[in-house]
């Protein structure tokens, strides 16, 4: 369960990640592979492989079950320890995935269905985040940038290594700003074509080099709804490993009214009466227009608007 000083965040997604990292203990990490105690989790590209237990739902395995559902013991990552307990993720081919689409002793889905839907505790949904970033990372670094030669991995997963010029490469983490902005009794929504239909939420972007994130925060709202805004304070951050990012969350305080939308990004962006607000985020809104889920963030900055609850300052 994430906490701040606004309090408890009991269903923020992805951010309950409760393992110890060890990260000076990474680079054992073949000697942890072989604890028989060793559990890990099965991902493929989008998807998870759930174990069903009854009614339950687990995202973790022993490892030699995992490998033998067809996880790549030789590419895993080591996610951290529960006690002495090591967590990996092991990467699966997306053809093993399709093999196992029709056992009914498993479950294939995705992270976001995971999230919104509860389907596993939180901690295991914030291992899982960390599990798909990091997985997301090797994918897209299979080759040195700085000359080309194929990377060894290293540090259990947490270091691409170039054996040719010796360069070494981290798994990144890209930042973006999603903000609320807020003008009296009223708050910015936009939405953007990729949302379901009905859904208006935050404004978000990444952040860009030789940028604060309030400086990111007040140009993307610039850019995509011409709104000025002045006083930027910070809420709350989440992982968002969709592939591999971190979003912060603020709310804005609105220096114009004018909307001049930036069509390519959203198809709309209106402002909102807190009571119009308060009705969409209890499904009782006369037109059916709602606001992302508990899972989001973007619910959590609203929420805050919505039930009157300034965040503290500096
Ligand atoms: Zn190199």
């Amino acid at each position: 369960m994430a906490t701040d000083r606004l309090g408890p965040w009991p269903h923020l997604g992805y951010a309950g990640f409760q393992l110890g990292r060890a990260s000076e203990r990474r680079a054992q990490t073949p000697e942890f592979l072989r604890d028989p105690a060793a559990r890990a989790c099965l991902i493929a590209g989008e998807t998870v492989v759930l174990a069903r237990h009854g009614e339950g739902l687990d995202a973790f395995f022993d490892v030699a079950h995992a490998g033998a559902l067809g996880g790549r013991l030789g590419e895993a990552c080591l996610l951290g320890f529960d006690g002495a307990v090591p967590h990996f993720v092991l990467p699966l081919h997306a053809a093993s995935a399709g093999e196992l689409t029709e056992r009914s002793d498993l479950l294939l889905t995705d992270l976001r269905s995971i999230a919104v839907e509860g389907l596993v505790p939180p901690d295991q949904v914030g291992e899982l985040a960390c599990a798909k970033a990091l997985l997301s990372w090797h994918a897209r670094r299979t080759f040195c940038s700085n000359c080309g030669e194929r990377l060894e991995v290293g540090e259990g997963g947490w270091r691409r290594e170039c054996p040719n010029c010796a360069a070494q490469h981290f798994p990144r983490t890209d930042p973006v700003v999603i903000m609320l902005t807020v003008d009296g009794d009223n708050c910015l929504l936009g939405r953007s074509p990729r949302f379901k239909p009905g859904v208006w939420s935050c404004l978000a972007g990444f952040v860009e080099p030789g940028e604060t994130f309030e400086d990111a925060a007040r140009r993307e709202t610039r850019e995509e709804a011409g709104i000025g805004t002045g006083a930027a304070r910070y809420l709350a951050s989440q992982p968002w490993p969709f592939p591999m990012s971190v979003m912060i969350g603020f709310h804005l305080e609105a220096a114009s009214r004018d909307i001049v939308i930036d069509e390519v990004e959203l198809e709309g962006a209106r402002w909102f009466s807190r009571a119009e607000v308060a009705a969409m985020m209890a499904d009782r809104h006369p037109e059916g227009l709602t606001i992302p889920p508990p899972m989001a963030i973007a619910h959590h900055l609203i929420r805050a608007f919505v039930e009157g609850r300034d965040p503290p300052t500096g």
